[in-house]
């Protein structure tokens, strides 16, 4: 069951939903090759019976089932609008020729029913021109066909009448066909769904949630904290990366007791580092949700696991995506206040993916900018990128908040940002994210070798 604060935050733009995309490769191409089968089918029947010029409206059919193949390996919203508006445009072409004669049907208007559920089903609720607006238009021109109100766009000329008789049968069966097919695709995706939410819901209860570290490293090279970063170690021993689990966390509500969690651990490894020499000046940062920081219980709940593990909260760092603010900036900043008087302290992830104004920057309890590795990678090859990067980096200073640069892969990369002034960096070229123990072996050895140095 969505959440309320899940509703209040409507945008997820950071984790392209993998199932998403499946769902929308599967529709389109399940439409393109159904319009290349049945265009050429009626392309061929045509020229057959010596009539090429109604061939034309089914070469059409074709070109549309091309385009819904080839953007089936995109995948994405715009393929979906794009290919649902040239298979409706086809569909009332070839309804529009299909007028009915006395003893025969249309037919042609009844792929307008499979269209409409498609859309219905794979447009996200929250695009409402596809999922709502657009099926009301197919189904409105449905009707309109199906009383006649269409019949005066009938061309003069119409398909011989045998060909009209078996076309009605084998559009009527192909339809109801695709119709199924859809509602299949449908059933077996809010299964998964289901599936999926019921067992992140039991994540937590049964120890499935694992967390892994990666360092952040100072210009000095002095490694100075550690991001927190989730895992999913499913019972058939796999482990999910966020990006396969957060978002649908996010959509049930169980990211609240996921990001809880994760804190939790997070407090538990500070309070084990406390009393080792090499670990226990070392900051945790904490990714929190903006479902989280929008329910009513964050602020205590959050309270209450740091006051129960006995840690320094100073030693806690939470990290907010910017994108966070785009809603209810003033209820976010206030939550972020009361929890930075308890003593932690706050990140800004992903900066510069967001639209958070100068002035609300400003007004923000941050210590930190996390830089998105976007900017990172753009800033080696582009010069006008490089510009924005060192203009970000300005910004920080102005503000009196501490840069670092994520996703930091080459020396090229750091060395462009030591230039630049950024002063905190994490990335494959330092560690990747690890396993609490591995993490330990690697600051280990690191002291080690900063020794024989
Ligand atoms: P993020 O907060 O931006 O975390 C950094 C991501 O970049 C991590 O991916 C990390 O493995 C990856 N990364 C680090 N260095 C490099 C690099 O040099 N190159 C590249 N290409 N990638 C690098 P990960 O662990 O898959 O996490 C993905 C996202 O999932 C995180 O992005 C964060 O937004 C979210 N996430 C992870 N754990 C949690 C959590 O406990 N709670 C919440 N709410 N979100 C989480
Ligand atoms: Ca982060
Ligand atoms: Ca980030």
């Amino acid at each position: 069951m969505p959440n309320r604060a899940a509703r209040k935050w409507q945008g997820l733009p950071k984790f392209q939903e993998a199932p998403r995309r499946r769902k929308i490769g599967t529709i389109l191409s399940l439409a393109g090759i159904s319009s290349i089968l049945l265009g050429l089918g009626w392309t061929a029947c045509y020229l057959y019976v010596d009539r090429a010029e109604l061939a034309a409206p089914f070469l059409g059919v074709v070109a549309v089932g091309v385009l819904a193949v080839v953007r089936s390996r995109h995948a994405d919203g715009t393929s979906l609008l794009i290919v649902a508006h040239g298979v409706f445009l086809s569909v009332v072409g070839v309804a529009i020729i299909d007028a009915p004669i006395a003893w025969v049907p249309r037919s042609g208007h009844l792929f307008l029913l499979p269209l409409a559920a498609g859309a219905a089903f794979t447009f996200d609720a929250r695009e409402r021109y596809g999922s709502l607006v657009f099926p009301l238009v197919c189904l409105a021109t449905f009707a309109a066909f199906a009383i006649g109100a269409l019949d005066f766009l009938a061309p003069g000329t119409s398909p011989p009448i045998e060909v009209r008789v078996w076309g009605a049968r084998s559009n009527t069966v192909i339809s109801m066909i695709l119709l199924a097919a859809i509602f299949a695709i449908y059933r077996k995706d809010i299964g998964n769904r289901l599936r999926l939410e019921r067992e992140l819901g039991r994540a937590v209860r049964n120890g499935e949630i694992e967390v892994h570290y990666q360092p952040q490293v100072h210009g000095n090279g002095v490694v100075t904290g550690v991001e927190a970063l989730a895992r999913w170690r499913r019972p058939s021993g796999d482990l999910l990366p966020p990006g396969a689990f957060i978002a649908q966390a996010e959509e049930s509500g169980a990211i609240r007791d996921i990001g809880l969690e994760v804190l939790r651990q997070a407090c538990e490894t500070l309070k084990q580092w406390s009393s080792t020499a090499h670990a226990r000046h070392l900051r945790v940062a904490v990714n929190i949700s903006p479902v989280q920081v929008l329910d009513e219980a964050f602020v205590p709940s959050v309270a209450a696991v740091i006051a129960q593990a006995e840690v320094d909260p100073a030693l806690i760092e939470l990290e907010l995506t910017e994108s966070a603010l785009s809603h209810d900036a003033g209820i976010v900043i206030e939550k972020m206040k009361a929890l930075e008087s308890l003593g932690l302290t706050w990140a800004l992830d992903d900066f510069g993916t967001g639209y958070s104004s100068l002035a609300t920057l400003r007004t923000l309890p941050v210590r930190k900018l996390k830089i998105d590795r976007q900017f990172v990678v753009e800033a080696v090859s582009q010069e006008n990128a490089q510009h924005l990067l060192g203009k970000i980096l300005e910004i920080s200073q102005v503000m009196g908040m501490s840069a670092l640069a994520e996703g930091v892969e080459t020396t090229a990369q750091w060395e462009l940002l030591v230039g630049l002034g950024c002063d905190h960096f994490q990335g494959y070229l330092f560690a990747p994210p690890m396993p609490k123990d591995a993490l330990e072996h690697w600051l280990a050895a690191r002291v080690q070798s900063s020794l024989l140095d």
